[in-house]
């Protein structure tokens, strides 16, 4: 007998003739995830993934904790593989596995069972019949049977081997990470692009990240969070490239030129053209913010238009409807909220006009933006001394 863990993936299981590609790399993030935890051997089998280890001694919550944030998992089972496939293997296993799961608390329990092999003298339901008594047999102070609504579906599955498992436990679902090409985040210290760039990562997208900072502005402080919060997403992607690009010249230009009512959108106009730029470098195909409609005054429908009118990389703005509450459920979720509420400044708040404009209109700020005369060297100078963290 083994401890084994079983993977379900669900969405691509249907993806027609690339689903060998989405297996492949859905194994193979697996594999990535847990390699630091012990020797393990990993196979595809029939619509599912088993992981075996190969060691002696294994944590199984610190391999749950991992297998939990690989995109494209919807379900994990920790069970027991036995190469034994006779009656009395299946029950011994089965007692077993339920006496693990039960510990000394009361449960219902029903037994489910399937088999591959057709040639097993008893079918599935007779197989279940006997596990079944023969587990209420040796626990019949711990058990009852329920069939309707049990506390624990025991699985009995006869392929070429034995497998019993009981417990499914959520995986994040999604794609597997890789599949679906490279996005750029805007990162901000903030709530919600964390919560945006996770939620693109996990429809496979591979993501790396953008922060502006203006020192002496914004602190050190302020950009470890930052960092802080590039690592939470890279628990998910494994790992995570962060542009941290300097801003207070460019802002300072902004403010000393330009109406002060248009300040944000002007300044968020520049931070898309800077981000596009990396995103071009990194080879990335889209952008992705944080921005919520009517969120905040930056995040009017005619702003967010006029800020998207200054490049021409997609951008995902994947909250785009959310609530902030529905926001900070994800953020405590992916545990990125903790976080993001730590008070430090961050460059918006700083310039932040008294009476920003709400409804901004394109030729106006194109206009003002005229001012701006050396920006486009201001763009290349921030771009060139930017610094890159890679966060693991
Ligand atoms: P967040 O909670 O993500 O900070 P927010 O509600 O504070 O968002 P804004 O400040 O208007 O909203 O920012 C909108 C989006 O612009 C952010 O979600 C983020 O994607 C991007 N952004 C804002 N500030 C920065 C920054 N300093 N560096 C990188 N991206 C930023
Ligand atoms: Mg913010």
């Amino acid at each position: 007998m083994k401890n084994i863990f079983l993977i379900k993936y669900g969405e691509i299981a249907i993806k027609g003739n690339n689903r060998y590609l989405f297996e492949n790399a859905l194994l193979k993030n697996i594999r990535l995830s847990i390699k630091a935890l012990g020797n393990f051997h990993i196979q595809k089998e029939q619509g599912r993934i088993l992981i075996e280890p190969e060691d002696e001694y294994i944590d199984t919550d610190e391999v749950l904790s991992k297998l939990t944030k690989v995109f494209g998992i919807v379900g994990i089972c920790v069970g027991i593989k036995n190469e034994k496939v006779d009656m009395d293997s299946i029950k011994e296993t089965a007692l077993y596995h339920m006496q693990s799961v039960c510990g000394n608390n009361q449960y219902t329990f029903k037994v489910e069972s399937r088999r591959s092999n057709k040639n097993f003298p008893l079918n599935s339901m007779e197989i279940s019949k006997e596990v079944g008594a023969y587990i209420l047999a040796n626990m019949e102070d711990q058990l009852k049977v329920d069939v309707h609504n049990p506390e624990i579906k025991l699985n009995i599955e006869l392929r070429n081997s034995l497998y019993v498992y009981s417990k499914v436990i959520p995986g994040p679902g999604g794609m597997p990470l890789g599949t679906n090409g490279k996005a750029m985040l805007l990162l901000s210290g903030g709530i919600d692009s964390p919560v945006a760039g996770w939620m693109v990562a996990k429809r496979g997208v591979e993501i790396g990240g953008v922060y502006f900072e203006s020192p002496p502005y914004t602190s050190e402080r302020a950009k470890q969070k930052v960092i802080d919060l590039a690592k939470k997403i890279a628990a998910y992607t494994g790992r995570f490239k962060l542009y941290i690009v300097p801003f207070t010249d460019i802002q300072m230009e902004i403010y000393q030129k330009c109406p002060h009512q248009q300040l944000t959108i002007i300044m968020r106009r520049i931070m898309m053209r800077i981000a596009e730029k990396i995103a071009k470098e990194e080879n990335a195909q889209a952008l992705i913010t944080g921005e919520s409609v009517g969120q905040v005054a930056s995040q009017t429908i005619q702003s967010l238009a006029v800020t998207n009118a200054v490049v021409t990389l997609p951008v995902f703005r994947p909250l785009i409807g959310f609530d902030k509450e529905d926001i900070v459920s994800i953020a405590k979720k992916i545990d990125t909220y903790e976080i993001s509420i730590l008070p430090y400044e961050d460059c918006c708040t700083i310039f932040v006009p008294r009476h920003p404009e709400t409804k901004p209109k394109l030729e106006y700020i194109q206009k003002s933006e005229e001012a701006l005369t050396d920006i486009e060297n201001m763009i290349e100078e921030a771009i060139k001394n930017s610094e890159t963290v890679i966060v693991h």
